[in-house]
Formats: structure tokens, sequence, C-alpha cells
């Protein structure tokens, strides 16, 4: 009787604890089933319709909406995050957080150069076939290295702050008359002479002038250091302050409180986003041709994202990297849909701080920075798709040139935007250093929009693992802070994934840190204390 009643009652246990479990995950259980549908979905109105080019974009209508409402909740949430997250810590605090996010976006990326330039020279996917054998596609971006960095800094300032929330600079080439050649103080036309010698002088007198021109899109760079100047200015202002403060934090609660409804409607998008994409293909055979290539690129992003930033976790903070990626799910679903990772911003910050529950402060400012300049596996992709397009050309590379393209391969993943197939633009810059023809990026074109959702998908969990490890390094500074508000030391501890368990960690919620005479919860609100340092 005694064993019947154990086992029913262990039996009860085990149904309670799964409804738990699908309660907790439902999200991410839809997510994942959205995209099985979507899928299949996909398949069957391919193979037993024959949609119109009109009908397949409206197909994809309410993947359209998803991507919409993603991108309308990026601003606000830059803003509000990286103004209260600096505000929340003082500037010592903020300038060693930042340095040790930046060292670790830098060496991340560089580790993901490295690997996926010894799996390129080791698979030589490129080697077997030739350039003649695959078929370009689209135009040749134009872009160059020194105008791209060039450009990165000219977005850091940007002129209008209400135009960096829609646009961003750009540079233009323009090339001048070949016959005039410009010197310093006046313009001089050149003779007639005779057509070779002509030529030759056009090579000697190309003269390129910078017309400056503005393209649609955030300029999420220029923001970043507009928010993080003013909530320095904001920490230091004392009570005088404090309005502010409140203001953006409550925009912050606002805005992730809007993320949450977003996310209801996530698994519908996805389902239509995912089956409008495979209705709209219409070369499978390049997956054929192009097929060692994908497997090179894959294989690197996959053991990036499995050995090396795992390890590199497990080092530094002692926790299961695993567990952690888990909690991160939704957001590597999303941004393997949406192939953007300013876009999956808004759900990176909510599986980083409620699944795993990392510090706010650490969120709110290691996260829109390294969304914006830490993109490990577009690293790794340009450095495998360079190497690529020289075995394609039969171009043998020497130890200089492949260290210029681990070079450029990195500089080129932090030039390029938070946005789909960007690393395909930056590319051209890669191809130029080692003198390969820009015209070839063409050639990976077709196939950039699957490896592109898988780059994200990495670049996403770098952020990721980049909030985790910062805020472990970080710990003596913070458990400060948190002791000069007279509080109890906060919830390292609290790194350990939680993805499936339940915590009721009331306390942890409520912790809360104080800089410039604020309290600040780590979850939102903010309440003016006696302990100003001011
Ligand atoms: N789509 C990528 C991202 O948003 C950038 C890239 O094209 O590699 O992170």
């Amino acid at each position: 009787m005694d064993l019947l009643d154990k086992k029913e009652r262990r039996g009860s246990s085990a149904v309670v604890n799964l409804k738990g479990l699908l309660k907790r995950n439902w999200l991410l259980i839809a997510t994942v089933v959205s995209v099985l549908l979507g899928i299949a979905l996909g398949v069957v109105v391919r193979e037993y319709t024959s949609l119109s080019h009109l009908h397949k974009q409206y197909f994809g209508f309410p993947g359209e909406i998803l991507m919409r409402m993603l991108k309308l909740i990026i601003l606000p949430l830059i803003i509000s995050s990286m103004i209260t997250g600096v505000a929340a810590l003082d500037s010592e605090v903020s300038g060693k957080i930042g340095l040790r996010a930046v060292v670790y976006y830098f060496s991340t990326t560089i580790i993901a150069v490295i690997l996926g330039i010894i799996l390129v020279m080791t698979i030589k996917p490129g080697v077997s076939q030739t350039a003649d054998h695959i078929e370009r596609e689209g135009t040749t971006p134009n872009v160059t290295t020194v105008d791209t960095l060039l450009d990165l800094v000219r977005n850091m300032f940007p002129e209008n702050l209400v135009q960096a929330c829609f646009q961003q600079y750009k540079t233009k080439r323009k090339e001048l008359e070949p016959a005039r050649v410009t010197t310093e103080n006046a313009t001089t036309t050149i003779p007639p002479l005779t057509t070779s010698l002509m030529a030759a002088m056009e090579n000697i007198t190309r003269e390129y002038k910078i017309v400056g021109a503005y393209t649609d899109g955030i300029n999420v760079l220029g923001l970043i250091v507009f928010c993080v100047a003013f909530g320095l200015v904001i920490g230091k202002m004392g009570e005088r302050g404090r309005i502010l403060l409140e203001l953006f934090d409550a925009l912050n609660e606002a805005t992730m409180k809007l993320v949450q409804i977003i996310m209801c409607y996530m698994p519908v998008g996805i389902l239509f986003l995912i089956a409008a994409k495979i209705i709209e293909v219409d070369d499978w055979e390049i997956f054929r041709k192009m097929g060692l290539y994908m497997v090179t690129v894959l294989s690197g992003l996959a053991i990036h994202a499995t050995v090396c930033l795992p390890l590199i976790f497990f080092i530094i903070v002692r926790k299961n990297p695993f567990t952690f990626t888990l909690g991160m799910a939704q957001a590597l679903v999303t941004a393997l849909m949406i192939s953007s990772s300013s876009a999956t911003l808004p759900v990176t910050f909510r599986c980083a701080e409620e699944n795993n529950r990392i510090d706010k402060r650490i969120t709110r400012f290691v996260l829109p920075v390294g969304a914006t300049i830490n993109m490990d596996g577009t690293a790794l992709y340009e450095a495998v798709a360079a190497i690529f397009i020289a075995q394609l050309n039969d171009y043998q590379l020497d130890v200089g040139q492949i260290v210029t393209i681990s070079i450029t391969a990195t500089v080129a993943s932090i030039g390029a935007a938070g946005v789909p197939n960007a690393g395909l633009v930056t590319m051209v810059i890669v191809l130029t250093a080692v003198g390969l023809p820009a015209n070839d990026v063409t050639l990976i074109v077709a196939v950039d929009w699957l490896l592109d959702r898988f780059r994200t998908m990495i670049n996403v969990l770098g952020d990721a693992y980049g909030a985790g490890i910062v805020q472990k390094l970080s710990r003596r500074e913070l458990d400060r802070m948190d002791a000069v508000a007279g509080m109890t030391p906060s919830g390292s501890e609290d790194l350990a994934n939680p993805f499936a368990l339940e915590t009721d960690d009331e306390d942890a919620e409520k912790k809360s840190y104080v800089n410039g005479g604020f309290t600040v919860d780590k979850t939102d609100a903010i309440s003016f204390t006696e302990t100003s340092q001011f």
C-alpha cells in the first residue's frame, strides 16, 4: 500500500515537473515547433502549388511584420539600456567593464578567424573546382578598407542625433575626369598624348573625390557613443540627474514589456518567415556545387560555438557553458531565422537577463555594443570565403597575405552592421587587401542567405557569452557597489543557468546598486537614497 502511494506520488511529481518545464519554456517550444511547421509548409507549398512572384511575397507577410516589430524596438531599447547601464556605474567601473568587453571581443574574433583559416586550408573547398563552374549573382559592392574604417569613426560622431536614428554615413567615391590632374593649388589640363601614353597616364592620374552620402539604417554606433557619454554625465550629476535616469529606466522597463508582447507573436512570424524563404529559393543545385565551402564555414561555426567559446567561458566562469547556451536558445533560434543580430537584440536581452540571470548593469552595457561590433561568426566566414575565392582562382597565398586576411577579416567584421548580408558587403575589403578580384564576391552570393543565418547565430552567442564572462570578471566592482548600497553581494551564483529550474530568488530580483546617489533596482525601479556620494 505504502509502496503504491510512493509510486503514485513520484508519478504525479513527474507530471508536475513536466508541466512546469512546459510552462516555463512554452515560447521556446512553440518557436521550435513553428520552425519545423514552417519548413513543412514551405516544402508543401513549393511542391504542390505554383505561386506567382507577387503571391510569394504576400505569403511572407506575417514574417515581414515580425521583422518590422523587432526593428521597431531596437531604438528605444538601445537608448534606454545604454544610458541607464552606464549611469548606474561610476566612470572607473564602466571603463574597466568596457575594457574587459573589448578585450573579449577582440580575442574571440581573432580565435574565430584563425579557426576559419585552419579549416579552409585543410579542407581546401575551392581546389577541386574553378570559378567558371559557379554562376555569379548580383553586382560587386563598392567598399574600401580606408573608407570603411573612416566611416566607422565618422558614424561614432553623428552630426545629427535624430538622423542617426534612421540613417548612417557611407562614403561614396566618384572618379574625376581622367584628363584632369588635380594638384594642391590648381587644376591642370593634360595636353593630347598618344593612346598608349594616355592609358599609362590615366593610371597615374586617376583621381577620386569623396562624395559624402547617407544610407538608410540606424546608426547604432553613433547612438551608443552618445548614450555612453550621456549616461556618464547623468551618473555624475547626483540628484539633479535623477529625473533623467528615472525616465530612461522607466523607458527601458516599458520597452522590455513590449518585447515580451512581441515574443508572443514570434512563433507565427517565424513560421511564415521560414516557409516564405523555402518557397522563394529557386536554385537548390547551387548547394551541391558549393557544398564543401558550406561545410567548411558551418563546421568552423560549429566548432567555435561548441568548443572555443564554451571553453573560454568555462575557464573563466567555472559554470556549465552548455546550460548557458540553452538559456540563450530563444535568441539563437531568432537570430537563425532573421539573420540580424541587431534585430535579435531584444530577445538576447530577455534570455540573458531572465534565463541566465546576468546582471542588468552588465547586459545593458555589453550586449548593445557586442551586437554592433562583436561578430565572431562573420569574421570566421570572411576569412574562409576569401581563401576559398583564392583557391578557386588558383592563387597562391603567402604567409604575409594570410596574416593580412586575418587582420582585414577582423576589421571587416567590426565594420559590418548587424543586419542581413552585411558580412558579404565588407567581404570586398578582405579580397582587395590581398589582391583578389573584388568582383568574385558575386560567386558566393547565392548561398550567402543560408550561411548568414548561421553566422548571425554565432554572433549572438558570442555576445551572450561575453556578457557572462564580463560579469564574472567584474564581480568585485559590482559587489563593491552593492556594498555601498548596503546590500548583500549580488547574484554571481545566479549565473548558473536556471533554464530548466524555477528560481524563487525574490531577493535576487530586489537587490539594487548605487551610483551617484541613486539606488537602481537590478530589476527596474529607481529610488533615491541617502547614501549619495555627492
Ligand atoms: N547578419 C549578420 C549579423 O547581423 C552580419 C553578417 O552579415 O555577417 O550579425
